[in-house]
């Protein structure tokens, strides 16, 4: 198993703390798959025979970096200076005790936090204790899963217990290019049928569906969710139709910085419906206020938008930017997939590169230091020198003041 040197030393010191505070340490979860996959992964999830919150303040203390305690589920994460997470929980001893000459007492807290994992390749350990440092526990075939590219849950409880499950296996499968095996197919379906991701806490769910389109394929995480599971769970009307694959893939070949994708391919998802029924989908799934504006913003404005991109003749920068400034970058985007009209793209490329985020050099000091009193004149002065400097090129601030104390006399 090759680890990064920059982990491999991190994990020792992470042991070191553990040790000196009379605890041992195990990685666990998402980093040990990825060690074993060769797949770089940073962030790190330790658990704790011992005291989580009492480690990561120690492990603050020797390193620097802050810590974050959740109180309420024994566990505590650590960010270093360099930005690297590590996630630290309490395996609870008295609650998982169990007789002291069981042979597999060694590890009996850790196997009860590996078995509530969600699949066999996410409930390995690796030991980092210096004395057995580097051993890996693999208690459920997680290593032959990895080796045969096999999604497979721990019990065939798995879906019932947590539905949620049935979203990330499809996030893994996809992910990692494997295959969710049979048996724990069977298990989805018959999950599915019993309506269970219906009866599940649809903040949970919304949390997957974003991390879901988070992933570098979302189509085909979207697509093959729906030939498992469907999409009713979303809204009964919504389908990945031909129509909607085309969207993701257009969107996908985008220039997508300073957005959020995720918001915009959830965008696409909900095309098909209207807009009450995607303002359903924003509030049950409680979406923040800002993502559910910026959702629903596509399907009020885009026609209005494409409409005037689409008109011949001229458009002056300075129109462009008051129609376009208020729309989110998210709905641009999409309606530069939508518009599907090359005038359209070009007016919005030319808005986002020209009048985006452009500020004026003056502001309503200057406006205060010609000696005008402060009011709602100065928001239509500054608005209109803003104007001018988009249509007229200004380069500096003496064509803007120039500019804004023509304005003043003529009454603006
Ligand atoms: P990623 O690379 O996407 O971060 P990860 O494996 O670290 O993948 P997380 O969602 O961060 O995934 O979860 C961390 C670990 O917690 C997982 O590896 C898994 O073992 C466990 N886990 C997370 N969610 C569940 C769940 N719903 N049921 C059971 N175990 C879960």
């Amino acid at each position: 198993m090759k680890i990064a040197k920059k982990v491999l030393n991190l994990l020792k010191e992470v042991e070191a703390v553990a040790r000196e505070n009379g605890a041992a340490a195990y990685l666990v979860g998402g980093p040990v798959r990825d060690l074993l996959l060769n797949r770089g992964n940073l962030d790190l999830d330790v658990v704790i025979e011992g005291d989580a919150a009492q480690i990561a303040k120690s492990l603050v203390d020797k390193k620097g970096g802050t810590f974050v305690v959740h109180k309420r589920f024994g566990t505590a994460t650590v960010t270093l200076k360099n930005g690297i997470k590590i996630d630290l929980a309490t395996a609870r001893k008295e609650y998982y005790g169990r007789p002291a000459a069981l042979p597999t007492v060694e590890f009996s807290t850790v196997i009860e936090d590996l078995y509530r994992r969600d699949f066999t390749i996410n409930a390995m350990a690796i030991d980092i204790s210096k004395k057995q440092f580097g051993r890996l526990l693999d208690f459920f075939g997680g290593e032959k899963d990895l080796a045969g590219k096999k999604i497979r849950v721990i019990h065939d409880q798995s879906f019932i217990d947590d539905p949620t499950r049935i979203l990330r296996a499809v996030r893994f499968e996809q992910r990692l290019g494997f295959k969710i095996e049979d048996h724990t197919e069977g298990l989805i379906k018959a999950s599915v049928k019993r309506r269970m991701l219906e009866a599940t806490g649809k903040e949970r769910l919304r949390d997957e569906l974003i991390l879901m389109l988070k992933e570098n394929e979302p189509g085909r995480m979207i697509k093959r969710l729906q030939a498992l599971a469907g999409l009713g769970f979303i809204h009964p009307k919504l389908r990945f139709t031909k129509k909607s694959e085309v969207f993701f893939n257009e969107i996908k070949k985008m220039e997508t910085k300073g957005s959020e994708p995720w918001l915009i391919y959830l965008t696409a998802l909900l095309d098909g419906l209207s807009l009450k029924e995607a303002a359903d989908v924003a509030r049950q799934f409680v979406f923040k206020k800002n993502e559910q504006e910026r959702l629903l913003e596509f399907k009020k404005e885009s026609a209005g938008i494409i409409k005037l991109l689409k008109t011949k003749g001229k458009i002056p920068l300075s129109r462009l930017r008051r129609h376009l400034e208020p729309i989110s970058l998210e709905t641009l985007l999409a309606i530069m997939v939508k518009g599907r009209s090359r005038l359209v793209n070009k007016r919005i490329s030319i808005f986002l590169s020209e009048c985006k985020g452009v500020a004026l050099k003056m502001s309503g000091e200057d406006l205060k230091k010609m000696g005008l009193p402060a009011g709602p004149r100065f928001k239509r002065i500054l608005d209109a020198v803003l104007d001018a400097k988009l249509d007229k090129g200004f380069k500096n601030k003496a064509q803007e003041m120039k500019f804004a104390r023509r304005c003043v006399k003529n009454g603006l």
